[in-house]
């Protein structure tokens, strides 16, 4: 068991949720599916999530740190999801030059 992701939420979920059930339902429907679609079964065993599960995960922790009014915790959530979208976007171009 690990706690949910959320800013501030203690709750106690499975270590294959990325939050509790009423933190989740504040994400956004597509980043919902981001999220799942950069899962990978595992993860949460070798601490080496992919960057872009880190993007997406960082935006969502953001999106509802937002909604529940953390602004700060928002900020450096969304800084996060930039830095690690960044990651992704030259890994990506490294792949293309192949
Ligand atoms: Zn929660």
């Amino acid at each position: 068991m690990h706690s949910c992701h959320a800013i501030n939420c203690k709750t106690e979920i499975e270590p294959k949720l990325f939050m509790c059930y009423k933190h989740w339902k504040m994400v956004p429907k597509k980043l919902q599916i981001s999220i799942w679609n950069e899962y990978r079964p595992g993860q949460q065993i070798d601490k080496n999530p992919s960057v872009k599960y880190m993007a997406v995960q960082q935006f969502a922790v953001g999106e509802v740190a937002d909604k529940e009014g953390y602004e700060d915790e928002a900020q450096i959530a969304y800084k996060s999801a930039a830095k690690f979208a960044l990651l992704w976007k030259q890994a990506d171009e490294k792949a293309n030059q192949k």
